[in-house]
């Protein structure tokens, strides 16, 4: 077990590419997610942080316990749904392969030291494959990040995830807001990130998940020119078949969520359906933390 740096770290940070942290409650209208279901079938894509009793303070909103894990992932059975990784998508996306009927995703950000443990023996305990993007500065020996301290697994145990079902993505070195980056910065968090998990798993990694949600035209742009074939984002949405490639929507699951909130999700109700296009307050706030970090440099994205 070993702790994140801390470095420039802003507490209680926002999370998601949304102006507002709480826009992922039930984000979209009914309206929107009743006609968007009915256009195009929705397809739950969780995200996950640490699972934990006692997780760190500036984290804690963003995680479940155990015990509330145990359930969501009991309900994901009951739901009949098919659950895949996130190459399944990638497949159907490039036309390669179709995805099941009713497929569902289970995501988990960062590589908190919960998930080579009782995380992943959750899901192998039902045969649940999930994805796991994990932060190279936080997790290799003697990396960086700008994750603030917590407990997180090491990069020997990424291996032991792809034994337990796990498919292993990037989520960058130091976890910074990659649209505010100068384009040399980019380009590292995106390749570096690449080239140590590869070098640690020795085979390709071709998905990325932006930290925070955070990107742009460019980044998804540089994303693909790094050689991810997908990217996930958070947009507090259900994707679905038509979803874009490089900004797959995600639901965040927090602490305060319910079984009940998890059922309306696997029901493919409860958020808007994705794709859509971005809304005036999220190209505005994306417009303000650039300038911010202009000013003060890389920030933390939780
Ligand atoms: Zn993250």
């Amino acid at each position: 077990m070993r702790t994140a740096g801390s470095g420039g770290a802003e507490r209680g940070a926002r999370h998601g590419e949304g102006p507002a942290a709480a826009g992922d409650s039930v984000a979209g209208s009914v309206a929107d997610s009743v006609a968007g279901s009915v256009a195009t079938p929705a397809i739950p894509v969780f995200l996950y942080h640490a699972v934990m009793d006692d997780p760190p303070g500036w984290i804690a909103e963003f995680t479940v316990t155990p015990k509330q894990f145990a359930a969501h992932l009991d309900a994901v059975v009951r739901s009949g749904r098919a659950p895949v990784t996130i190459s399944a998508v990638a497949d159907h996306l490039a036309g390669r392969a179709p995805l099941p009927p009713r497929p569902v995703l289970l995501t988990f950000d960062d590589g908190f030291a919960d998930l080579p443990g009782p995380t992943a023996e959750a899901l192998a305990g039902r045969s649940l494959p999930a994805t796991a993007y994990l932060t190279t500065g936080a997790i290799a020996p003697g990396g960086r990040s700008l994750l603030p301290p917590a407990p997180m697994m090491t990069l020997a145990g990424a291996s032991a995830l792809e034994r337990s079902g796990m498919e292993i993505g990037s989520h960058t070195v130091t976890h910074a807001q990659l649209d505010t980056l100068p384009g040399r910065d980019l380009a590292y968090e995106l390749r570096t990130s690449k080239a140590v998990l590869e070098d640690a798993l020795g085979h390709e990694i071709r998905h990325l998940a932006y930290p925070h949600g955070y990107n742009s035209p460019r980044v998804r742009a540089m994303s693909a020119r790094a050689g991810y074939e997908t990217a996930t984002a958070v947009r507090h949405a259900l994707s679905s078949d038509r979803d874009e490639r490089y900004r797959i929507a995600r639901l965040i699951v927090r602490r305060t969520h319910t079984v009940a909130d998890v059922e309306g999700w696997l029901a493919g109700a409860g958020a808007r359906v994705a794709p859509y296009r971005d809304g005036p307050k999220t190209i505005a706030w994306r417009w303000y933390r650039r300038a911010r970090a202009a000013v003060r440099g890389p920030e933390f994205a939780g």
